[in-house]
């Protein structure tokens, strides 16, 4: 029958992926997938192998995992796109759940060295989180915030925080027709790490409220943050030392309402309280 023929491997001379070769086959490809939990690594080797496998990881594999991971928060999010489109695809959308990326020096935000991106093992996004990120005028935006990734940068420095987003129907939003209206520059230097779209700089757009840093745990003015056309969110802080500031900290406080907290343990870096959580 059928599903047997599909089931049929390649032979081990042939290297070539005809139409019907199971590995192909999405129906299979998917079984595959959920047996495995939609493990991350094997789907990113998938996904490398060739433009075909590519190709149907674009369709399918990357937009099951997220439904998988996260599934409320992704229906949310396809609910305010389009026909259930996500801007800037599906695997995107994976690679900003699944994958701190890094700081290099920006106009607003210098390093002394480059921190390299890299996967993480959990990460959980939050609503409440989001809308410490939005202008008054745009709180009615729907934006989801990781905290931030802590990197240790040496002994004198800060903790640098590397924090990750999207907005749910980022084409209807407030913050973006502000940025439309005000004629805000896209940056000539910096892409969106997630989808490679061009960027705002909310720093260059005046539109970062002062409840951002102190939802980071970070000084007034230490952080910026770029919004993609797509509705990606990409930023850095500097993370206020809880030794030394501990106090200020806590009186600037807010208790957020899905419980949230600002730091966390160096090695799981990622793991907080929130409304979309995706576990690698
Ligand atoms: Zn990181
Ligand atoms: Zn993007």
């Amino acid at each position: 029958m059928s599903a047997n023929r599909r089931l049929r491997p390649n032979p081990p001379s042939d290297g070539s992926e005809s139409a019907d070769s199971g590995i192909l086959n999405e129906g299979i490809l998917f079984l595959i997938f959920q047996s495995i939990k939609w493990d991350l690594r094997t789907l990113c080797l998938t996904a490398s192998v060739n433009r075909k496998l590519q190709a149907v990881a674009k369709r399918l594999l990357w937009r099951q995992m997220c439904l998988y991971r996260a599934p409320r928060t992704v229906a949310a999010l396809a609910s305010g796109a389009p026909n259930g489109r996500i801007g800037g695809g599906w695997d995107a959308l994976a690679k900003l759940m699944f994958y701190c990326c890094g700081c290099q020096s920006t106009r607003h935000f210098k390093v002394g060295q480059t921190v390299a991106g890299h996967f993480v093992k959990t990460s959980r996004f939050s609503k409440t989180s989001g809308r410490s990120f939005l202008s008054k005028k745009s709180r009615g935006d729907m934006l989801y915030v990781s905290d931030p990734c802590e990197h240790r940068m040496g002994d004198m420095e800060d903790d640098l925080g590397v924090y990750r987003g999207i907005f749910q129907g980022f084409m209807r939003s407030r913050t973006r027709a502000c940025l439309v209206r005000r004629k805000v520059d896209l940056e000539q230097l910096v892409k969106c790490p997630y989808c490679g779209a061009r960027v705002w700089s909310m720093k260059t757009a005046k539109l970062i409220p002062k409840s951002a840093a102190r939802r980071l745990g970070s000084h007034d003015g230490g952080l910026e943050y770029f919004v993609c056309v797509n509705g990606h969110m990409h930023g850095t802080c500097w993370l206020v030392s809880l030794s030394s500031d501990e106090n200020d900290i806590e009186d600037d406080s807010e208790i957020d309402d899905d419980g949230a907290v600002r730091r966390i343990g160096h090695e799981d870096r990622t793991a907080t309280n929130g409304s979309m959580s995706s576990a690698g």
